[in-house]
């Protein structure tokens, strides 16, 4: 349901399904909670897109999931989780996969040079 990463899937507790579920269908009402947070400038004020339903500029069904306002899958306080919607939710992780995917880069770079030294 939500776009969880192979690597960090050891680090969502084990109620993650419901905590998603009580996130989505009690607070949220199944409609996108982000006001602005994922940076697409799409929207003004709240997303109005709802599970289910067509999703505004696209067309295609809406899949609401949770995101991570700290990207943290460990920290499941409430107040750090957001029910968005998968364009909401792949816009504002996608400056932080970038910055994961440059430091894993630089991290090998660095592991390299210390092996060729070695
Ligand atoms: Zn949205
Ligand atoms: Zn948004």
């Amino acid at each position: 349901m939500s776009p969880i990463r192979p690597e960090n899937r050891a680090r969502y507790p084990k109620n993650w399904r419901q905590i998603s579920l009580t996130i989505r269908a009690d607070r949220a009402g199944w409609r996108c909670e982000c006001a602005g947070e994922c940076g697409r400038g799409t929207h003004d004020g709240r997303c109005p897109n709802r599970q289910g339903y067509p999703a505004y500029g696209t067309g295609s069904r809406v899949v609401l999931t949770v995101a991570h306002l700290d990207h943290a899958p460990e920290n499941c306080d409430p107040d750090n989780l957001r029910a968005m919607c998968q364009a909401c939710h792949l816009h504002y992780d996608r400056d932080h996969h970038a910055q994961t995917a440059r430091a894993t880069r630089d991290q090998q770079l660095r592991d390299a040079g210390q092996m060729e030294l070695a």
